[in-house]
């Protein structure tokens, strides 16, 4: 049996048309038969039909169901589930076993959710086609020849091929909306702070958010309103009270709305058909009463550099813990403690995470960290600066998610700033920390998904996901 939503699948969970166990033993078996695509790096078989039972059971008991009943959802391999392995995707948390739940791991338990496994990701969540993995690539479901995007690229693929109903990703530059928009799947990265990080494996501290990946924006504001909300065990996490996403996305209407359209985001080396389909539907809410405002994030142009600046200060430090002492691999070589370090890091981490570390150190070294890192602190501000000025005039921001639709698997594996500029219209509402979604936008001519992100002010979750089921509901 296939469910077009969750929403779908919970009316006929208790309607007792089908049972827990019947639903996750399908999502299993449709996992081993899609093995190839290597979506999943640990498959939980027997604990995710364990589970299900359970439900089936307490249902069966009269007990109530949970918001999440049976919601079968795949996680990340970057957040932590109590007693599975979590590796990053990479060689060196080969063998480690996670010993806590993530807070937002044990607030979806607490709503009766099943976890089918972990999932594959761009080692360490770097990078942006999910080909950085110590497990291999992800391939596209829509096109086996392309990648899923990343570095949810597995969460999003999951999603669109349903060896999931929703995934959790994480998002630190665009690593849930660029994959989403890449295989035709809703991503949400909420405000930083929204969501605790406890539990979520640091790469830019003050950028990383858990997100959500989904088929419709229902199922995502459901699981947002689950996971969101303040946690001691995050300082950063937010006191701002958890919204009802549910009544906050149908007291969107469109008729009024104010869409914000920077230039910025359709230069003319944008790629002709995702700019003609962003249009398409913008056009399509100016229709149906929207307004369409011009506006300009005149700073975009800085925003990679800023992002990779920052990123890879903050990863440099976040990734130092992991010295072949402490977690998962140990050199075999070593014949001291220095050489045990500097081995078991030479051969535990991928090319791209050396790569940040040594960008990250040098930025944040005594005869440049002035020139760098502080200079990035500034443009940091400047960019908040000027999405509260845009805001204050358009209720959302649109534009295209990605400049092109999925590249080709091995296309830009040989150029990294190629690879970094895949995030150039992702990375600006990270470095604001401000909420940003993509949403389905079509096909193009070649039958390839493309997105359209919409960002808005600080804790706007339930109108930005309003604002893009009309979208959904326009194709
Ligand atoms: N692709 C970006 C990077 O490589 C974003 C990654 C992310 O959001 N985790 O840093």
């Amino acid at each position: 049996m296939r469910f077009s939503s969750y929403h779908d699948l919970r009316r006929k969970l208790l309607d007792r048309e089908t049972t827990c166990e019947a639903v996750v033993g399908d999502y299993l078996e449709r996992i081993r038969d899609n093995a190839d695509m290597n979506v999943y790096i640990s498959v939980f078989s027997d604990t995710a039909l364990e589970r299900a039972r359970e439900l089936d059971q307490k249902l069966d008991a009269g007990g109530q169901p949970g918001r999440l009943f049976g919601l079968p959802m795949g996680i990340k391999d970057n957040i932590a589930v109590e007693g599975a392995p979590l590796t990053c995707a990479s060689r060196i948390l080969s063998g480690y076993t996670s010993v806590y739940n993530a807070t937002a791991i044990d607030r979806l338990l607490a709503e009766d959710a099943v976890f089918l496994g972990k999932i594959n990701m761009d080692e360490f969540a770097m990078g942006s086609s999910n080909e950085n993995s110590f497990f291999g690539a992800v391939a596209n479901p829509h096109d086996n020849t392309r990648v899923p995007g990343g570095s949810s690229g597995g969460s999003a693929a999951a999603v669109a091929a349903d060896l999931a109903m929703v995934a959790l990703g994480s998002d630190t530059g665009g690593s849930v909306r660029q994959p989403a928009g890449f295989c035709n799947t809703v991503g949400l990265k909420p405000t930083y702070g929204r969501i605790s990080r406890y539990g979520l494996v640091a790469f830019g501290s003050s950028f990383d958010q858990i997100g959500i990946l989904s088929r419709d924006c229902d199922d995502a504001a459901l699981v947002l309103g689950v996971m969101a909300g303040f946690d001691s065990a995050d300082a950063t996490s937010s006191h701002h009270p958890v919204g009802d996403y549910g009544s906050e996305m149908d007291a969107v209407s469109v008729k009024g709305l104010r869409i914000g359209v920077p230039g910025e985001y359709f230069p003319e080396t944008l790629n002709s058909e995702v700019a003609a389909m962003v249009t398409g539907r913008l056009e399509a809410l100016r229709d149906m009463g929207a307004e369409l405002h011009e506006i300009t994030l005149p700073q975009s142009d800085y925003a990679i550099a800023a992002y990779y600046i920052l990123t890879t200060a903050e990863a440099s430090s976040n990734l130092a813990r992991f010295d072949g002492a402490r977690y998962g691999y140990r050199s075999p070589e070593a014949e001291d403690l220095s050489s045990m370090y500097v081995n078991s890091r030479t051969e535990g981490f991928g090319a791209e995470v050396k790569r940040r570390i040594m960008l990250g150190t040098y930025v944040l070294s005594a005869g440049y960290y002035d020139t760098y890192y502080k200079k990035a602190q500034q443009v940091r501000r400047v960019f908040l600066d000027s999405y509260k000025k845009a805001l204050a005039k358009v209720d959302v921001i649109a534009g295209p998610t990605s400049p092109y639709p999925p590249f080709g698997l091995g296309d830009k594996t040989g150029n990294p700033l190629d690879m970094y500029l895949a995030d150039v219209f992702t990375v600006p509402a990270s470095i604001a920390g401000i909420p940003a979604l993509s949403v389905p936008a079509g096909f193009d001519s070649s039958g390839l998904p493309v997105g359209l992100q919409l960002a808005g002010d600080f804790f706007s979750e339930g109108r930005l996901l309003g604002v893009a089921r009309h979208i959904q509901g326009t194709l």
